[in-house]
């Protein structure tokens, strides 16, 4: 598994876009709204592996309750795989645990699951598949 993204949970999309954008010496390659998770994201490629920052896109967004409880910071971290149906499986008989075991459809044109924290040393973890 190779890192695909770091998730980057930010209060104002905007302010943070401008702030990537010096950092990284370019603009963003996308902005997308995933209305049913409640986040807009914008995608940074960095070498083989991307940013992607997160904002709310409502109050009952999970990174609105993120933002209250941790502040801006580091959401979660993505493990690019080619099959992900497979990689659940693994995952599972060597014991993680699952937020959702059925893949959904993510930003970026990806089918994504993410495992809980709790079985991950506090970590989100995100896999995603190309689709
Ligand atoms: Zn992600």
């Amino acid at each position: 598994m190779k890192i695909e993204h770091l998730g980057i949970a930010v209060k104002s999309l905007k302010d943070s876009d401008d702030l990537f954008a010096k950092l990284l010496g370019k603009p963003a390659y996308k902005r997308e709204k995933v209305e049913r998770e409640g986040v807009t994201t914008s995608f940074y490629q960095t070498g083989d592996s991307k940013i992607e920052l997160l904002e709310a896109s409502n109050p009952d967004s999970p990174i609105a309750k993120f933002l209250e409880k941790k502040g801006e910071g580091i959401h979660h971290i993505a493990f690019g795989v080619e099959d992900i149906y497979a990689e659940i499986e693994r995952l599972k008989s060597a014991g993680f645990i699952f937020i959702s075991e059925e893949p959904k459809d993510g930003a970026d044109n990806k089918l994504v699951v993410f495992l809980h924290p709790k079985s991950t040393n506090g970590v989100l973890v995100e896999l995603c598949q190309e689709k």
